[in-house]
């Protein structure tokens, strides 16, 4: 009989980790405390509007690909994937936009046209320094176990330079681009794993080619069609999904994992146990070693989180495409509120999703659905949300008409949002298990993170395994995926 395996949490990186050790012949059981697959990827319906609750863009296709691939299914069976073109529209209060695009002739005219010719030789160079960066740092930061110390002393001494981890992402970048406004907005890409780019390794500029020079995505009907589609194929490989189903304890005999204690008394046996929940909280509230529970990685900073607004609009807005970005004058300021004075951003950017762009019967006609994420700081004391939220979210609100505004007529202002639902990092921590409502796990604002983060095998505890954003490689949906594969992979070498 085939060894058993137990998943907590059918998040994108357990159901990963399920699909990859189902193709492999293990029998695999996820618990699930929610209702639904997808964990943070979920969505929200109201008065004929639809909108995806967590992540809006997706890069890396290649990685969910190979997913679908090592269990003999084309991941086109399943998804359809439609390339954005423009990725993002850009906007800044002086009136200056422009289109990123996955096409580096299109985005060096683009340039061009915005702000001029001078730096469209430094978007060359750019590129080819983050094509660089990503040759050198994919193979050991990405697809194979986390890396150590000693990894990086093995590398050839040019691609220890390569990884260029002694400047921030910020310095890097405005090496290459005299314009502020380009600075900004390849700045930006920080915020795709919750980091600072004042304060994240140059090493992160990976990030922007992943995007630039690979292409972002969407799943038509919505990114939630990501996680059906997970489960679907999960289903089909024969892994039992338990939803509404909670873990209350990881069981652990003699230093190894051997099952799951469900919140109703019941208790599942296994070989080995993926813990998909977040790393921090599963080790607070899941792993009771003995007696003692055991504390955390209280070494790593969490990374951001996030505040958001999901709103049904009465009209629909030419001049706004799928994504787009409102950018606050002082982006400095606004990192320095998240991370430093811990506050919401008074000034923040302002990130709108609008998905009925592309599938218009995500709002009922002449409306749009906008989904707005504000970055914001992980839970602390020194922001309430429980007396801050309404203020905020009133706030949020008077800044997108200002902004919008400019770009494209308003008829009518005070009677623009006809439905409000609203996510904050409380409801994150809450509902996801996600420790202090940090959206990627742990950010990356030390050189070190990458070698701090916890790993996909557990160092103490043996046949257990962290498959999540919070565990290496990191957070994110194609990152997710991978920390899915390590795990996965680590439960083959140990039960073989
Ligand atoms: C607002 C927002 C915007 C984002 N934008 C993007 C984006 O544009 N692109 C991108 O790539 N990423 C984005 N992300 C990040 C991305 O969503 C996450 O990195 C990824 O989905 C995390 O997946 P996961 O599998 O690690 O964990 P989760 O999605 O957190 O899944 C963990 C699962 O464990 C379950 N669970 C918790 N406790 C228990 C228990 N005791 N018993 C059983 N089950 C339990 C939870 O219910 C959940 O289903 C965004 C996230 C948010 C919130």
């Amino acid at each position: 009989m085939s060894a058993r395996v137990i998943v907590v949490g059918a998040g994108i990186g357990g159901l990963s980790a399920a699909i990859r050790l189902a193709s492999r012949g293990y029998r695999v059981t996820v618990v699930e405390k929610l209702d639904r697959p997808g964990g943070k990827m979920g969505e929200v319906r109201a008065d004929g509007f639809r909108w995806d609750t967590g992540p809006s863009v997706i890069t890396m296709r290649h990685v969910y690909e190979g997913l679908f691939a090592e269990a003999g299914r084309d991941l086109d069976d399943y998804l359809d994937l439609v390339p954005l073109q423009p990725i993002t529209r850009y906007f800044w209060r002086d009136g200056a936009t422009i289109d990123a695009v996955a096409d580096e002739a299109t985005m060096c005219e683009n340039i061009r046209r915005a702000f001029g010719p001078r730096d469209v030789d430094g978007y060359r160079r750019f590129m080819r320094y983050a094509k660089r960066l990503y040759d050198v740092v994919s193979g050991p930061f990405l697809y194979r176990q986390k890396p150590t110390l000693r990894d990086l002393a093995s590398l050839p001494l040019a691609d220890v330079f390569k990884i260029d981890a002694l400047r921030t992402m910020h310095q890097a970048i405005s090496a290459h681009f005299k314009d502020p406004h380009l600075v900004q907005l390849f700045d930006r890409f920080a915020t795709y794993n919750g980091s600072s780019p004042y304060r994240a390794p140059a090493t992160l500029n990976v990030i922007a080619y992943v995007e630039m020079a690979q292409g972002a995505w969407y799943p038509r009907g919505g990114i939630f069609q990501l996680a059906r589609a997970w489960e679907r194929l999960a289903t089909e490989l024969g892994v039992e999904i338990r939803y509404n189903s909670p873990a209350q304890e990881i069981c652990i005999a003699s230093g190894r994992a051997c099952g799951v204690r469900l919140t109703s008394g019941e208790v599942i046996h296994a070989d080995a146990v993926v813990c998909n929940v977040d790393y921090t909280w599963a080790r607070e509230t899941l792993i009771v070693d003995g007696t003692r529970p055991r504390a955390g990685n209280g070494k790593l900073e969490p990374s951001c989180s996030g505040f958001v607004l999901l709103l049904g609009v009465r009209g629909v807005h030419d001049p706004l495409a799928h994504h787009n970005i409102f950018f606050t004058q002082d982006y400095q300021r606004e990192f320095d509120d998240i991370f430093v004075r811990r506050i919401a951003p008074r000034d923040p950017t302002l990130y709108v999703c609008i998905t009925s762009k592309t599938d218009p019967d995500h709002a009922p006609p002449g409306c749009e659905n906008w989904f707005v994420l504000i970055n914001a700081p992980y839970l602390s004391e020194a922001y309430d949300w429980q007396i801050e939220a309404e203020r905020y979210a009133q706030h949020i609100k008077g800044l997108l008409v200002a902004n919008i505004g400019r770009v494209c007529p308003l008829e009518n202002a005070t009677s623009l949002v006809q439905v409000e639902r609203r996510l904050t990092p409380w409801d994150l921590q809450a509902t996801y298990g996600g420790h202090r409502g940090a959206i990627y796990g742990f950010s990356s604002n030390t050189r070190m993170a990458a070698f701090m983060r916890p790993g996909n095998r557990d160092g103490e505890i043996g046949r257990l395994y962290f498959a999540s954003g919070s565990a290496h490689p990191g957070g994110g949906v194609p990152l997710v995926t991978l920390s899915g594969i390590a795990a996965a992979k680590c439960v083959e070498e140990d039960l073989r």
